[in-house]
């Protein structure tokens, strides 16, 4: 922490009983704040990480290789979950519920410490999902960022810690997956793990924290399908699929790496689709005209190659030459549904086009797979619009459009891509443990 001033204590305001003494060294290892304090802290993190925004951002780009006008996104992004959770800590009541003989209350309680074990392809928005939430309902957290991407985590740090963040709630612990993860996952004191990462790792997790039964939260993988339908603005979804799966170079678990594309539409869209796959802009991620980025690593670039098998049909753009982990935007048509590339995700800039026949035969495409993220479809019908999105196995659906993450609503998985979910109104309550108390009026 570079801070070397101690953090200013905030106060409850002039209607709030005076403090209780704290015990010697209580400020290093004490409970959490009062309710109003904890909004007010959050509060004033969220303004600090507000004022550092091209900073954390450029740090972004220079770790992950994010194009900058994603970093910026990224880094307000964790501005905004501080600012959406700070709102939230007054507002966790428990509830009371008629009984006969007495009164009955529920107390929602923080579970202690969190575990938040993020990944490298949204390092700091992701870290935020778990930390923002776990602190505003009263937890103690300790991040264990990704190998390759610590720097704008432990950054984040030291913003808290200048924002009056008490030491000891909140601490950032670089390291390998297998050490310093595992250390959070089999630790006695740490109440639960939310981790965001490969589905075989999630599976690990899960049933280490079975064994004790910590509460767990799982964000793991997708293969999020596209569906255009014949009777669709065409051209707008057209325009709008390239940027669907190669945001953030296809690091994204949200990527929408599988077209479905209505057979008497497909010959059309992918005459449309083509040149919008051309003519992204890959190259430095500094540059502001930049759409696209390199990989985050070697083994990550070697990884989607191994995907892209001689003899595939493919609509290719461009890549720079030379040093980087470069790999060009890319479609593969004509391919079989049940190949890897078509199943498996990739995490990389490239997508499979396949046709359906009816809107029976979408679902079914949809739904072939193990994963259940997010997907999209795109219609001028609302009913078969409504049909559609209940009919598919995925948390996040969109309608003529490819969003899926907003602060303000829930996110998860079905079936292998997660357990549990994030963000949204509940966000608070996934980070507490509900008590109840029944006290008698009869005694
Ligand atoms: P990973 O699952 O190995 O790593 C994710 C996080 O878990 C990292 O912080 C890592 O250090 C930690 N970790 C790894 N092993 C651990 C263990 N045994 N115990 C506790 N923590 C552990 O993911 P990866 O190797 O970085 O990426 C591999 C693939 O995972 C990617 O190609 C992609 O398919 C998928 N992935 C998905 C997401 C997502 O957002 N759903 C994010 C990152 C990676």
């Amino acid at each position: 922490p570079s801070s070397g001033a101690p953090p200013s204590r905030p106060t409850t305001g002039s209607t709030a009983p005076p403090p209780a003494p704290r015990p010697p060294g209580a400020t290093r290892r004490g409970p959490a704040p009062a309710p109003a304090d904890r909004a007010r802290l959050l509060r004033r993190f969220a303004a600090d990480v507000d004022g550092h925004i091209e900073e954390q951002a450029l740090l972004d780009v220079r770790e992950a290789g994010h194009t900058i006008g994603n970093a910026r996104w990224e880094a307000g992004n964790v501005r905004d979950l501080l600012d959406f959770a700070a709102g939230g800590v007054e507002r966790l009541s428990g509830r009371q519920i008629p009984v006969a003989g007495g009164i009955d209350v529920t107390f929602l309680e923080p579970l202690g410490v969190i575990g938040v074990i993020a990944p490298w392809n949204f390092p700091l928005p992701i870290a935020a999902w778990g930390l923002a939430p776990a602190l505003a309902a009263g937890n103690a957290v300790i991040l264990k960022p990704a190998e390759t991407t610590p720097l704008t985590a432990l950054r984040l740090a030291e913003l808290a810690l200048e924002a009056g963040i008490p030491e000891h709630l909140f601490q950032v612990l670089p390291g390998r997956g297998a050490v310093a993860g595992d250390a959070l996952v089999e630790h006695p004191g740490v109440a639960k793990i939310v981790f965001t990462g490969s589905t075989r790792v999630g599976k690990q997790i899960m049933a280490k924290c079975a064994d004790r039964v910590k509460r767990v939260t799982l964000e793991l993988g997708g293969k999020s399908p596209n569906i255009v339908f014949a009777d669709a603005d065409l051209e707008a979804a057209a325009a709008a699929a390239p940027m669907a799966f190669l945001d953030n170079t296809g690091q994204d678990c949200c990527a929408r790496t599988r077209i479905l594309v209505q057979r008497s539409a497909y010959d059309r869209f992918l005459e449309l689709l083509a040149p919008g796959i051309e003519s992204v802009v890959v190259g430095d991620p500094a540059d502001e005209k930049t759409q696209m980025g390199p990989l985050i690593s070697r083994a990550q670039l070697e990884r989607v190659r191994s995907y892209v098998t001689d003899g595939l049909t493919t609509v290719r753009g461009a890549a720079p030459e030379g040093p980087g982990f470069w790999y060009p935007p890319t479609l593969v048509t004509d391919v079989d549904p049940t190949a890897p590339v078509a199943t498996e995700e990739v995490f990389g800039p490239v997508a499979v086009v396949l046709p359906f026949e009816d809107e029976e035969d979408a679902v079914r495409l949809a739904n072939a797979t193990e994963y259940g993220l997010s997907g999209s479809l795109w219609t001028r019908d609302i009913g078969r619009a409504l049909r559609v999105s209940r009919a598919v196995a995925a948390g996040n659906l969109s309608v003529n459009s490819h969003s899926s993450v907003r602060y303000s609503t829930p996110f998860g998985g079905y079936k292998q891509s997660g357990l549990g979910r994030e963000l949204g109104p509940d966000a608070l309550t996934a980070f507490t443990e509900t008590k109840n108390v029944f006290i008698s009026t009869e005694a």
